[in-house]
C-alpha cells in the first residue's frame, strides 16, 4: 500500500452505496493523509500513537467493508479492527466502535502496551479512532478560546503586550502560536524536533525561527513593547529553557505545555537526548528512556511553579504533565491549575462546545457558505463570529475543508438543519458530516482534566461519556465511539465520539436535529446535576427536561 497516496476522494461521485457511508469513508481517508497525520506509515494519526485503525491490513478490511456496506447494516470497529457486520436500521449508526478500553484494574501503559505489542488493541487517542480529526484546524478554535479566557481574566481582555511561553508543536501543540497571535499576543514555542519546527512555519501556525533563547527573548521583549503579534519557535527541551528563563529572571505573562507528556515513553522527549537518541533508547531500554523522562518532568514542572511563584499565569494545557511530575516526586505539581476548570468549564454551561464540520465535496466555497449562513444568522453570538472572521483570515485549509466551532445548544441544531436544506438545494457541492472533538462537557470523563475539581466531586464518574454515547446511537448518528485514554492517557480518561451527516434528505434532517440537540443537552445536563447555577439556567433557558 502506497501511504503517499492516502487521501480523501473529493467531488460528487462515490464509492459506497449511501452518502452516509461514503463520508465515513471519506473522514477515515482524510485522518490519515499524510499532509494531516503524524505518520501514515504506522497508522499514527497524533497524540503520541493516536491511530484511527490497527494497521494496514484492518484499514483495508475496512474500506473493503465500507464499500460494501447497506444502508441498513451497522459495522463493528474493535480498537480499529472490523470485527462484524449486522442488520439493523437506517436511522441506527453505521459504524459503531470502541477503543482502547481496558477492565479498570488492567487500564495502566504496561498492560496496555504489552496488549498493543501483541497485536489486540491499539491507542485511539480522541479524534483519531472516531475518525473526526481534522488537523490543526480541529483545535484551533480550543486554544484561541483558552487564551481568550485568559486574557479575559488577567490582561482586560486582550493579549496585545503579553509574552506567552510554551512548547510542543506537534498536532495539537502546532495551534498554540497561531491563537496567540490572534489575540495579538507573542507567542515563545519550545520544541525539540526540529522538523516539527519547519512544518509549523510552512503551514504558516507559526512566524519565526530563534537560534537560541537569548534571540527569542530578545524577539519577543520587541515584538511585545511594540504591542505586534508574533511567534516564536525555539529548538531545544521545554524543561531546560523553562529553567534557563528562571535563572535569567525572565517571567513571560502565561507558561503553559503541550509535549505529549500524557505518554511519557512515546510523546515526551527526556532533557539531553537527540531526536534519534529518543527513538533507539525508547525501543531498547524503555524502563530507562522512562526514568530519564520521569526526571525530565518532575524538572520542568518545578521551573512551572517557580515561573508561577514569580508571577506568571501558568496552568498545565491537558497533556497530564501534573499527574506524571507526581508519579516521579513532585509535591507541587496539583499548585498548577488545569486549563478547563480554569478557564473552558463555563462555556459547556451553555452547552458549547468544540463541534465542526467537514466538507466531503474537498470544495472551500461549501465551507465559506456556512460561515457566511453563520455571519448572517448567528450575529447576536458575537464570540461565534469573532471567531469566524479571525479564522478565514488566518487559516488555509488541509485534507477536506472544514470548521470547528464554539457553538452553544441552540445554534447546534438550527446549523445542522440549515446545513442539510443547503445540500438538499444544492447551495453546497456534495454533503457534510457534523462531528466535534471528545473534549466535551458530557463526553469526557477525565479527573485530571475535563473532569478536575468538578462541584460535586464527580470527576472520576464514567457514566456521562457512555450515556452520551447511548443517546447518539438512540437519536441517529451516523457513526458512534467510546474511547479510553484519550488526551491523557490510559487509565485517566473514558469518553466518546459521535458523527452525523448532512446528506439534503428529510431523514438526516430528522437525525441531525435529534443528535445535535441530545449531545449538547447532556452537556448541560451533566454540569446542572453537578450543581453549576449557569448550567441550571440553561436547562431552564433551552427547555431541557431533567427530572432530578
Ligand atoms: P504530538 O505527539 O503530535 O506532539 C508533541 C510534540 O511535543 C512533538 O512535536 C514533540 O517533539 C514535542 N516534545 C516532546 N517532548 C518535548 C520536550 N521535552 N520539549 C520540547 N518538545 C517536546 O502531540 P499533540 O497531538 O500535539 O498533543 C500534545 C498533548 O496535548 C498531548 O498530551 C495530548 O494528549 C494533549 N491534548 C491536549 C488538548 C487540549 O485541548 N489541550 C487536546 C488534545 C490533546
Amino acid at each position: 500500500m502506497d501511504v503517499q497516496a492516502l487521501r480523501s476522494p473529493i467531488g460528487t461521485e462515490k464509492t459506497c452505496k449511501t452518502w452516509e457511508i461514503e463520508a465515513l469513508k471519506r473522514l477515515l481517508l482524510n485522518c490519515l493523509d499524510p499532509h494531516l497525520a503524524q505518520d501514515s506509515e504506522q497508522m499514527i494519526v497524533y497524540g503520541g500513537t493516536g491511530k484511527a485503525v490497527r494497521n494496514k491490513s484492518a484499514f483495508q478490511a475496512i474500506i473493503k467493508e465500507l464499500e460494501t456496506l447497506a444502508g441498513d447494516e451497522t459495522l463493528l470497529i474493535q480498537s480499529g479492527k472490523p470485527v462484524g457486520k449486522f442488520r439493523t436500521f437506517a436511522s441506527f449508526p453505521r459504524i459503531v466502535a470502541s477503543s482502547s478500553m481496558l477492565v479498570p484494574t488492567a487500564a495502566n501503559w504496561e498492560t496496555f502496551n504489552e496488549l498493543e505489542l501483541k497485536g489486540l488493541t491499539s491507542y485511539g487517542q480522541s479524534t483519531a479512532a472516531a475518525w473526526a480529526y481534522i488537523g490543526v484546524q480541529g483545535i484551533l478554535q480550543t486554544t484561541f478560546e483558552t487564551m481568550g479566557e485568559i486574557a479575559e481574566r488577567h490582561f482586560c481582555g486582550k493579549l496585545n503586550g503579553r509574552i506567552v511561553l510554551t512548547s510542543g508543536l506537534g498536532a495539537m501543540g502546532a495551534a498554540q502560536p497561531l491563537s496567540v497571535t490572534m489575540h495579538g499576543g507573542v507567542a515563545v514555542v519550545v520544541e525539540a524536533d526540529k522538523q516539527k519546527i519547519t512544518k509549523s512555519i510552512l503551514n504558516n501556525y507559526c512566524d519565526v525561527v530563534a537560534e537560541s533563547l537569548c534571540e527569542a527573548i530578545d524577539l519577543a521583549e520587541e515584538a511585545a513593547k511594540k504591542e505586534q503579534p508574533l511567534s516564536i519557535a525555539l529548538h531545544g527541551h521545554a524543561g531546560d529553557v523553562y529553567m534557563e528563563c528562571v535563572k535569567r529572571v525572565w517571567i513571560p505573562d502565561i507558561v503553559t505545555d503541550q509535549t505529549a507528556a500524557h505518554d511519557l515513553l512515546n510523546g515526551y522527549i527526556p532533557s539531553g537526548l537527540s531526536i534519534k537518541q529518543a527513538n533507539h533508547i525508547r525501543t531498547k531500554k524503555p524502563k530507562d528512556y522512562l526514568s530519564l523522562a520521569g526526571v525530565s518532568v518532575v524538572a520542568q514542572v518545578r521551573a512551572m511553579r517557580l515561573l508561577q511563584q514569580a508571577g506568571g499565569v501558568v496552568f498545565e494545557y491537558g497533556n497530564n504533565l501534573r499527574w506524571q511530575a507526581e508519579q516521579y516526586g513532585s509535591k507541587d505539581a496539583r499548585l498548577l491549575p488545569g486549563f478547563t476548570a480554569e478557564y473552558i468549564r463555563p462555556l459547556y454551561s451553555e452547552g458549547r462546545g468544540p463541534c465542526r464540520w467537514i466538507a466531503l465535496s474537498g470544495n472551500p466555497e461549501d465551507i465559506y457558505k456556512i460561515d457566511e449562513y453563520i455571519l448572517s444568522y448567528f450575529q447576536a453570538d458575537k464570540r461565534v463570529c469573532r471567531w469566524i472572521e479571525c479564522v478565514q483570515e488566518s487559516i488555509h485549509f488541509n485534507g477536506l475543508p472544514a470548521r470547528a466551532c464554539w457553538l452553544n445548544y441552540e445554534e447546534r441544531a438550527l446549523l445542522a438543519e440549515a446545513v442539510n436544506q443547503m445540500v438538499a438545494v444544492g447551495v453546497l457541492e456534495a454533503p457534510i458530516a457534523f462531528t466535534r472533538d471528545h473534549s466535551e462537557g458530557s463526553s469526557m470523563a477525565a479527573p485530571t482534566r475535563e473532569t478536575e475539581a468538578m462541584k460535586d466531586g464527580s470527576g472520576a464518574v464514567a457514566d456521562w461519556p457512555i450515556l452520551n454515547a447511548l443517546l447518539n446511537a438512540s437519536s441517529g448518528a451516523s457513526m458512534v465511539s467510546v474511547q479510553h485514554g484519550g488526551g491523557v492517557g490510559i487509565g485517566h480518561s473514558i469518553h466518546s465520539g459521535m458523527t452525523a451527516v448532512a446528506d439534503g434528505t428529510f431523514s438526516a434532517s430528522k437525525r441531525l436535529e435529534h443528535v445535535m440537540n441530545a449531545d449538547a443537552g447532556l452537556n448541560v445536563i451533566r454540569h446542572a446535576d453537578a450543581g453549576y447555577e449557569s448550567a441550571k439556567r440553561s436547562v431552564r433557558a433551552f427547555g431541557l427536561k431533567k427530572p432530578l
